[in-house]
């Protein structure tokens, strides 16, 4: 294996096309905590865990406005991005997506679907659709009540809701769609919180729009007086809210949100193209450190206090298998997969075997 210690590597972050900071790093590195996957839930993480703390994120993917350019920039391809195809044969674009096909589905036709995940800074944050919505008061009370903990209800989640995003109304001017006007209710966002996440909506209506709502309206269907975050449902439709920079009509993924503003404030470390193959562990069982493979270089990162592992929904578990953590799994052993799992598809896990 090449030698790799003293080596020093430059990261360039750029934002808003323009180089930003530069982070230096060393190879042989030692940090307090060390976040596995620099996706939504992880840039978010790490983000808040680096106002306090050292704190480096390993990322398989490397930066989607290079990789994937305004396919993962621009609002509109969310919808229209070839990558995000379900069939078997899809556009690839490994830069930025995993690759992920399912085995034969019996549901659906016996085909095999192709699920795009994020490999990328910002991880599926850079390519999925951008609604911003909230679960209901109701959803929230019965995971609370699900799990025993009642700070899973939507009254206790608020403040978290809040201090995570920025919202901004439409911009009634440019969307010209007196038809299709979004109604929203203010006063479960808060914007002195200073939250990173972009909520506003897009300038763009799709026309049909226009004639849905006056069909919804003629009808006697009124839409939601509320919009989609307020944690009630009602009324027979709406307009949802989007992860989008109203300034620029960009993307807000968590790269453009929660790291572009951890970079400018904290000592936040990233290590991009650079994938986990391995949680490592002490004898007394507690993780120490982590594996990691650069274009097939090899080398350890070491994390003093903790790993957190946010390497999604898939690859989290994959990666505590491939450790040792978790029971071998197999297609009739999904109990395996739940027990190594977060409740919540946007919370990290932390490695404690
Ligand atoms: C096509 C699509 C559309 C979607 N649309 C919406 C929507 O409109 N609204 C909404 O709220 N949600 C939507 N979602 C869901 C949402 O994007 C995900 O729930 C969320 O991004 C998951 O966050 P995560 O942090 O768990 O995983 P991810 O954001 O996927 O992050 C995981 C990260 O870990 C990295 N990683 C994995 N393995 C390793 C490893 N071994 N070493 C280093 N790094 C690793 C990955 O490269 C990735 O960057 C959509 C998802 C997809 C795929």
């Amino acid at each position: 294996m090449p030698s790799i210690s003293n080596s020093s590597y430059t990261f360039a972050y750029w934002k808003n096309g323009t180089e930003r900071k530069i982070a230096r790093y060393q190879k042989t590195h030692s940090v307090i905590t060390l976040v596995v996957g620099g996706g939504t839930a992880g840039l978010a993480i790490a983000s808040r865990l680096a106002e306090f703390a050292s704190v480096a994120v390993i990322e398989a993917g490397g930066l989607y406005e290079q990789d994937n350019g305004n396919q993962s920039v621009v609002p509109y391809y969310g919808l229209v991005m070839p990558v995000l195809a379900q069939t078997e044969v899809y556009p690839r674009q490994p830069l930025v997506d995993w690759d992920l096909v399912s085995a034969t589905q019996v549901e659906a036709g016996n085909r095999k679907i192709h699920y795009a995940q994020g490999k990328t800074l910002g991880g599926s944050s850079a390519l999925n659709t951008m609604a911003y919505l909230r679960a209901t008061h109701g959803t929230y009370q019965r995971w609370a009540d699900v799990v025993g903990d009642q700070s899973y209800t939507f009254e206790n989640l608020l403040p978290y809701f809040e201090k995570s995003c920025h919202f901004t109304p439409p911009n009634l001017e440019k969307r010209n769609t007196p038809d299709a006007v979004p109604t929203y209710d203010p006063s479960v966002f808060d914007n002195s919180k200073g939250g990173p996440v972009q909520v506003s909506y897009g300038n763009w209506v799709d026309p049909t729009v226009n004639a849905l709502s006056r069909a919804l309206r003629d009808a006697d269907l009124p839409v939601s007086p509320t919009g989609f975050s307020s944690g009630f449902l009602s009324g027979y439709g709406g307009w949802l809210s989007s992860t989008i920079s109203p300034d620029d009509a960009k993307r807000s993924s968590s790269q453009a949100s929660y790291l572009d503003q951890a970079i400018e404030k904290t000592g936040l470390m990233i290590y991009t193209r650079a994938q986990a193959t391995r949680i490592l562990f002490d004898s007394s069982k507690k993780a120490t450190g982590v594996s990691v493979s650069t274009q097939g270089l090899d080398y350890t990162i070491s994390a003093n206090k903790e790993v957190i592992v946010s390497a999604g929904v898939f690859h989290s578990p994959q990666l505590l298998l491939v450790s040792g953590t978790s029971k071998p799994l197999s297609l009739d052993s999904y109990v395996n997969v739940s027990q190594a799992l977060d409740p919540s598809p946007h919370s990290p896990l932390t490695a404690s075997p």
